[in-house]
């Protein structure tokens, strides 16, 4: 049970790394696959047809949902319910004129004077999902943690590209209702700003999960009129911003837990072609990870790609972390519950997923959990906790774009990860 503990001192576990560069450029992809779930294609968008960088290809019904450009010159190779499929190729003089002329509509967002809805409206058709940045609050809090253990562009967005970040604030401040912004950065940064709050919050996982942030800046659990938005999203409005042109690209950390770099790479990159541009070999036994670490979702093909939300790619390198044993039993051992900093019992809805009763999980306040993967790491029977939560989440209509910031479970009783590791040592 000690030992379950100690990872909350493991230096893995920092979120501040001193990296401060500015992101490399990664790779120009041979293929890219674009997501359109939900997306309406653009007429004329169909198998064969031939595109060019920032070509829009498809648009979302939801106002707050960015259009989906094209990242490359390529062809159109395949469309599904799922993605759009564009194979590099090298231009002919016609497509590099109109991707001139698409290079010359810019939009110049600091003399615009519409703001709110109307400006969202704008963002969208430049690619851009404003529904974090534009939701209804009184007090906007920018998450700038790192999201993940092994996730390290937060400190270079922060320091290195302080410009992008003072022109997405002024465009925010249209965008946003809230009265007052604040920026969350770890602590020991000692960050100062003039034209933002800033508040230094701890910077150890799981400190950088939105929940947390917001407890740690207000002081207060699940309080009224304060939202949160991620860093990313923000350097995102930025780039856009900058640009006056639409998003097709994110940044992402591509590595290990022990190695990584910080990359702009264009949306619907393969991961197989990021990984062999990091110069990283995949070998038996290692997992792929799209998202951080703790919190992503393990892949088991090459060919799926990063979207523009995608924080990074990941090697979790054989035994890093020991693997998930499938439908091992649970041996109570309460790990998992001392762990939890939304004061969940994850045995109880691990094993309620794990037997399709999802409806049970209800009542255990399965909402609450913020999905920091705390409880599967700790756990001594290497269960898959939070796949098991993710999936009962999912068949009770509780997970998705559309589902609420997560909560903590209200209890009088407060424990949460700091508490944890004293109570466990
Ligand atoms: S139940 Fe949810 S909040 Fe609790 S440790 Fe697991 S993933 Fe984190
Ligand atoms: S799910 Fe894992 S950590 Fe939680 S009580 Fe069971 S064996 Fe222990």
């Amino acid at each position: 049970m000690k030992e379950a503990f100690q990872m909350l001192s493991d230096p893995r576990f920092h979120l501040l790394y001193g990296v401060t560069q500015r992101f490399g450029m990664g790779p120009e992809p041979r293929r890219v696959r674009l997501n359109r779930e939900g997306f309406k294609l653009v007429e004329g968008v169909a198998k064969k047809v031939m595109v060019y960088p920032r070509m829009r290809l498809a648009v979302h019904p939801s106002p707050l949902k960015g259009d989906a450009f094209a990242p490359i010159f390529g062809r159109i190779t395949d469309i599904t319910e799922r993605s759009i499929f564009v194979d590099a190729v090298e231009p002919d003089d016609d497509l590099r004129q109109a991707a001139h002329e698409a290079k010359q509509q810019k939009t110049d967002l600091l003399t615009l004077t519409e703001q709110g809805r109307d400006l969202a409206v704008i963002l969208k058709g430049l690619g851009l999902n404003t529904r974090s940045l534009g939701q209804d609050c009184e007090t906007l809090i920018i998450n700038a943690l790192n999201p993940d253990p092994g996730v390290t562009w937060a400190e270079p967005m922060l320091l290195s590209h302080a410009d992008n970040l003072k022109v997405a604030l002024e465009v925010l401040r249209r965008l946003s209702p809230a009265r007052d912004i604040i920026l969350a950065v770890p602590s020991a940064m000692r960050l100062q700003r003039h034209d933002v709050t800033v508040v230094g919050v701890p910077a150890q996982y799981p400190a950088s999960v939105n929940a947390l942030v917001i407890k740690a800046v207000t002081g207060r659990e699940n309080p009224e009129g304060v939202g949160i938005v991620g860093l990313h999203n923000l350097w995102s409005l930025g780039q856009v911003a900058c640009t006056g042109l639409p998003l097709i690209e994110t940044v992402v950390t591509i590595g290990s837990l022990r190695h990584s770099g910080n990359y702009i790479v264009k949306e619907g990159s393969t991961i197989g072609e990021l990984l062999d541009f990091a110069n990283i070999q995949l070998k038996s036994g290692d997992t792929l990870v799209r998202g951080g670490p703790l919190r992503g979702e393990s892949l088991d093909k090459l060919d799926r790609s990063v979207t523009k939300g995608s924080t990074g790619v990941f090697v979790v390198e054989a035994g890093t972390i020991p693997p998930m044993e499938g439908h091992s039993p649970c041996i109570n051992c309460g790990a998992c519950t001392l762990i939890c900093p939304a004061r969940l019992t994850p045995s109880m809805l691990s094993r309620y997923a794990e037997f399709a009763l999802h409806e049970r999980n209800r009542a255990e306040h399965i909402e609450c959990c913020l999905e920091c993967g705390l409880c599967g790491y700790v756990c001594l029977a290497r269960r898959p906790v939070l796949q098991y939560i993710r999936l009962s989440k999912h068949k009770l209509g509780l997970s998705g774009a559309e589902a609420p910031l997560q909560e903590l479970k209200p209890r009088a009783k407060s424990i949460d990860a700091a508490s944890a590791a004293e109570g466990g040592k």
